[in-house]
């Protein structure tokens, strides 16, 4: 289907920000678990394959209830950034249990980098193209993605591709070969110009929004003067923007002299600012109430939330570099309505939250990681506010298109992702790590519905409709006797391993022992949570 084509690459995800990574430790319990991991990393040498001129920097720490401390690291060596290096250190009353990460090894690259960085420029333009925006960037980078260390040329090209998706390209290029070893595409918008929240003084005002897919809803906006603001005093500042069809800069914050937002139709513009400004409450919400996370970055910063990006743009997504996510019209409902609704709110949303944490790469398995938690996340909060308006299910952005009761045109199915004829159903050694990151998300979407739900066929794609599904349908290797854990359980696993045991270059054998990890942590070595998380990934062939 045309329209899905156009909508594969839903969001990105700007995931790799070794540089630019705050040093995140707001409360004193997350800095005192700090403190006590900074002093654990001499003593643990090997543990960590530390080489001499490696150095750390922590950028996350998670408290368990019983005082398990879980520490997350990015590494630099020789100043250099070590793509692939970061790791989470886990300890205990002070002692070192044990490490997740993807490095293998304490070697370095050897030096000197016989490719300069204007040749490495050269090379990764050759794949670009010459359409770029501004000078393209390079860094030297250890890239240990691969088997061993490698000296790199990290290069980045800034670029708005055809379909009005800002681009930002970024190339490894092997700095002894020059062959590119890896590429991922961040985002690049603009930067943030007032970013969220208000200026002048505000109060905290409730106000109803008429929404386009989410029927009639309460929005938490801000009183400054005499106007309101689509400002959200109660969840960080999180403000919505009217980009009125540019794609450049951060728009203007959505202010009336009414708190009653949109009339559910397309053509007034304040509509979809509703559907967007609910569906981040719901979002920060369903992270807060569920996952006691405060915000995207855990410390209740809000984001700016921007509507009406370009013209006719048939896409959302998520940018690091503004902090903010973006909506596209679609086509306003001729094929397929603005990119507003709630699960893809969630999605976008989402991203910031991995990037915020496990991080991971936007390419390979861990690329597809990282859509698949999105997508996960997405489908929970839908889940999570149980809108009447807009039914939970396990698809994604089935609100966006009309007449649309059997889910026929939808972005993605969890429960059997190949229906979008794209995503890959179960884990194929000879492509799924290489295939785009939209489409081998499908297999940890599936692991996802199966662990779950079960090899359950969803109601409205049984026999007889369209999918045409039977339970041996849904899995990959014959076992339909697999059962679910219901929603709570599995959501619960896969946030534990996403905020606590994945790291940047986390693959889908990685993502099995992490939510075996999550799963054993909470509910038990022996559990029938645990069994089923293994069960669920042999069922998509992960094992
Ligand atoms: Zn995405």
């Amino acid at each position: 289907m045309k329209v899905q084509a156009s909508l594969l690459c839903l969001a990105i995800a700007s995931a790799l920000s070794v540089a630019a990574a705050p040093a995140e430790a707001a409360s004193p319990l997350k800095s005192a678990a700090v403190a006590r991991a900074n002093s654990q990393l001499a003593g643990n040498t090997a543990l960590i394959r530390r080489a001499s001129s490696d150095a750390f920097v922590a950028r996350d720490a998670v408290v368990d209830g019983n005082g398990t401390e879980h520490v997350r690291y990015q590494r630099t060596w020789k100043g250099m950034p070590v793509i692939g290096g970061d790791f989470v250190m886990h300890s205990r009353n002070g002692k070192v249990i044990n490490v997740s990460q993807t490095l293998k090894t304490d070697a370095r690259p050897t030096l000197p980098a016989r490719i300069s960085a204007d040749q490495a420029i050269v090379e990764a333009g050759s794949r670009f193209g010459t359409w770029f925006h501004g000078a393209p960037t390079s860094r030297t980078v250890v890239y240990a993605r691969g088997a061993s260390p490698v000296l790199a040329h990290e290069v980045v090209f800034n670029g708005i591709k055809a379909d009005q998706t800002p681009t930002e390209m970024h190339y490894v290029v092997d700095a002894r070969s020059g062959k590119v070893l890896d590429q991922w595409d961040s985002i690049h918008t603009a930067k943030p110009g007032p970013g969220g929240g208000n200026s002048g003084a505000c109060t905290p005002a409730v106000g109803l929004g008429k929404s386009l897919t989410e029927g009639n809803v309460t929005l938490d906006t801000s009183l400054c003067g005499s106007s309101y603001r689509l400002v959200d005093m109660t969840r960080g500042g999180g403000a919505t923007h009217n980009m009125a069809m540019k794609t450049v800069g951060m728009g203007s914050v959505f202010s009336a002299s009414s708190n009653t937002w949109g009339n559910n139709l397309v053509t007034n513009s304040q509509t979809v600012a509703a559907d967007a400004h609910y569906g981040i409450a719901m979002t920060w919400d369903y992270y807060k109430t569920v996952h006691g996370r405060n915000g995207i970055d855990g410390i209740g910063t809000g984001a700016v939330t921007r509507v009406h990006y370009g013209r006719n743009y048939q896409n959302a997504f998520w940018s690091d570099n503004c902090y903010c996510m973006t909506f596209g019209d679609g086509d306003n409902g001729a094929t397929i309505l603005p990119l507003v609704a709630l699960d893809i709110a969630g999605h976008e949303m989402s991203h910031g939250v991995t990037s915020r944490s496990a991080g991971l790469v936007y390419s390979g398995e861990s690329g597809g990681l990282n859509e698949a938690t999105s997508d996960i996340f997405g489908t929970m909060v839908e889940f999570y506010a149980n809108n009447s308006n807009d039914p939970a299910d396990y698809v994604l952005g089935e609100e966006l298109f009309t007449n649309n009761a059997d889910m026929k045109k939808a972005i993605r199915y969890m429960f059997k992702p190949s229906l979008d004829n794209y995503s890959q159903d179960c884990y194929d050694p000879a492509t799924t790590p290489t295939q785009e990151v939209h489409s081998n998300s499908g297999i940890g979407n599936h692991f996802f519905y199966l662990l779950a739900e079960g090899a359950v066929v969803p109601t409205g794609f049984g026999s007889g409709t369209w999918a045409n599904l039977t339970p041996a349908k849904l899995v990959c290797n014959g076992n339909t006797a697999i059962t679910g854990i219901g929603r709570t359980a599995a959501d619960k696993i896969w946030y534990r391993a996403l905020t606590v045991y994945m790291t940047s270059s986390t693959n889908y054998a990685g993502a099995r022992a992490a939510t075996i990890s999550a799963s054993t942590d909470l509910y038990g070595a022996a559990s029938a949570q645990t069994n089923a998380v293994k069960a669920a990934w042999s069922a998509v062939l992960v094992n």
